[in-house]
């Protein structure tokens, strides 16, 4: 253990070495032989305690420690003196000499002092650095007590933040327990729930609520305390379950309100709060209007997409219509010069003197021909485009089919052995039971159409026309062997216009209206038109009119 050091003062050699002599044993001793050597020596060592004679050559022992005594103010102080003098003794208290011994000392006196002294020397070191500890403590103690103050206010700060959002929020916001309690409610909870704090808390959230089925259930088995597919009871179970942090659901919910039902679609949102591990904060929104508004929309969207598509198909259409008006406009010019030539080129031919008179006979044939066709075409048109504006006025008269279809035959069987056809009639009823009230010329005009069109699209083979039966309406039918039709088309060609065929270098002659005439007519008369074809085989037109009787 390192011994003390102690500085001894002394103008006399013989007491400093006395004294070093005396005590070398117990402690560290520098001598000193005035106050210069002493200063000098203090400012080197770490002095525990300086023991300085009185009365010196120059500056005396009471002088030096009032001095020096400031500098150092842990190290402490005994006075020797020669002569026991009161104004010396109270002085050195005065200044704070820690102890005062007469010269000569006695050793069991010094060496008490001494011990004394350098025991109050380690309490004083102790004590300072006890104080500097509590100093430090204290300074951290100020320090965390400003930083709890600026957090306490932080925490007010946002404490008062969060209340004001939470009561201000137009949304409904609940803290449940399990069993669906409310244990906290914000403003715009109490309004939806018209009561005040003190009548929602501890109290089931659907029936504060007025929930209709709740309600309901309720009353029907009293200790039930869930519904079956309730949004706010879904989201609250899921987040109690699966602890999870957020759960969000969508639907319906029915609450009755000052005696009415309000319907609403709502926005149900839980959060399961972690810290109570026993509590989670619903909040309901009610988003009716949105819905609402997303409906509209969707409606408004369909129905634009649908009149984009019909707008789409027009455009098409149109264009696929310009097309036709063209190769139609086409058409129809070729069906009316073609004749038109005929007659004109014949008509010369007919003129002239030269001709004999077996080629005239012909040449009249052609011109007859070309005639009728020519006169088809134009009445077909003037037909079309009456029946457009709906103006086909029937002219209803007695009339006997059988005589009509006999009639028929006879005018077609020339054009039908001309092209090798063999052509029959079917009229299984007698004269009397086909006599009915019609438009005698339009059932004409039907028969010449479809039997015309046999004749024309069946290059060999039969034609038969006629009816099947008579019941309370006539069931006629025309067909043929000939070429046959698609079936994708056989609703196509009752358009006006349409051909299989449409251009102009085709094989078959015509404009295209006759089948859109003839389905016109019928509805007119109250009958229908349809058919059955086979490409190559043949086809049969199927027609009704009503058996009005006289
Ligand atoms: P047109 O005979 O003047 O061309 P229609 O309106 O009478 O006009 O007929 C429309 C189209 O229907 C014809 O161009 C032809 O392509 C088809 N068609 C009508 N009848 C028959 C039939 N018996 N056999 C085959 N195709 C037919």
């Amino acid at each position: 253990m390192n011994k003390s050091i102690i500085l001894y003062i002394d103008d006399e050699q013989e007491n400093l070495q006395s004294f070093k002599m005396t005590f070398w044993k117990f402690y560290d001793i520098l001598l000193a032989e005035n106050t210069a050597e002493a200063e000098e020596m203090l400012n080197k060592n770490t002095v525990e305690l300086v023991i300085s004679d009185q009365k010196m050559v120059g500056e005396s022992g009471l002088e030096f420690i009032a001095r020096i005594k400031g500098s150092y103010p842990h190290t402490l102080f005994i006075l020797l003196t020669a002569y026991s003098d009161l104004n010396i003794a109270i002085e050195a208290v005065n200044i704070g000499v820690d102890r005062y011994i007469q010269k000569p000392w006695d050793y069991n006196e010094l060496k008490h002092a001494i011990d004394n002294a350098l025991e109050k020397y380690q309490l004083r070191i102790k004590n300072n650095e006890l104080v500097d500890e509590l100093k430090e403590i204290n300074n951290k103690l100020r320090k965390s007590n400003e930083d709890l103050i600026k957090s306490t206010l932080e925490l007010d700060k946002n404490q008062a933040l969060l209340s004001a959002i939470y009561n201000n929020l137009p949304i409904l916001v609940f803290l449940l327990d399990s069993t669906y309690n409310v244990l906290k409610v914000n403003r715009t909870g109490k309004l939806m729930a018209n009561a005040t704090e003190e009548e929602l808390i501890g109290k089931n959230c659907c029936r504060v609520l007025k929930c209709a089925e709740f309600l309901y259930y309720e009353k029907v088995d009293p200790a039930k305390k869930t519904c079956s597919a309730c949004v706010i009871q879904d989201a609250v179970n899921n987040s109690f379950e699966h602890k999870s942090n957020q759960y969000t659901n969508e639907g319906k919910l029915e609450l009755l309100q000052n005696g009415t039902t309000k319907n609403m679609f709502v926005l149900v949102t839980t959060t399961f709060i972690k810290q109570d591990n026993n509590s989670v904060l619903l909040s309901i929104q009610d988003i009716t209007v949105q819905k609402e508004h997303e409906q509209e929309l969707k409606i408004q969207f369909e129905k634009t997409e649908a009149l984009n598509e019909k707008l789409a198909a027009a455009v098409i259409k149109s264009k696929e219509g310009e097309r036709l008006k063209s190769s139609i406009l086409a058409n129809i010019s070729h069906e009316i010069r073609t004749p038109l030539n005929g007659i004109l080129g014949f008509s010369d031919m007919l003129v002239n003197p030269n001709i004999e008179d077996s080629k005239k006979e012909v040449f009249s044939d052609v011109i007859k021909e070309s005639s009728s066709r020519l006169l088809r075409v134009i009445n077909d048109l003037l037909d079309i485009s009456n029946i457009e504006i709906e103006d086909a006025k029937l002219v209803i008269e007695s009339v006997c089919v059988n005589n009509i279809l006999n009639d028929l035959k006879a005018r077609f069987s020339r054009r039908a052995k001309k092209k090798g056809l063999a052509l029959k009639l079917n009229t299984p009823a007698t004269k009397l039971q086909s006599s009915t009230l019609t438009d005698r010329l339009r059932l004409i005009q039907i028969f010449d159409n479809l039997i015309g069109n046999a004749i024309k699209f069946t290059p060999e083979g039969t034609i038969e026309f006629g009816y099947k039966s008579i019941d309370e309406n006539f069931n006629f039918y025309v067909s043929d062997t000939g070429i046959g039709i698609e079936q994708e088309l056989f609703d196509k060609i009752f358009d006006g216009f349409y051909q299989v065929e449409m251009d102009t270098t085709r094989e078959y002659s015509g404009i295209g209206i006759g089948l859109a005439i003839t389905k016109k007519l019928l509805g007119f008369m109250g009958g229908k038109i349809w058919l059955e074809s086979e490409l190559n085989v043949g086809t049969t037109f199927y027609f009704t009119i009503p058996n009005n009787k006289i």
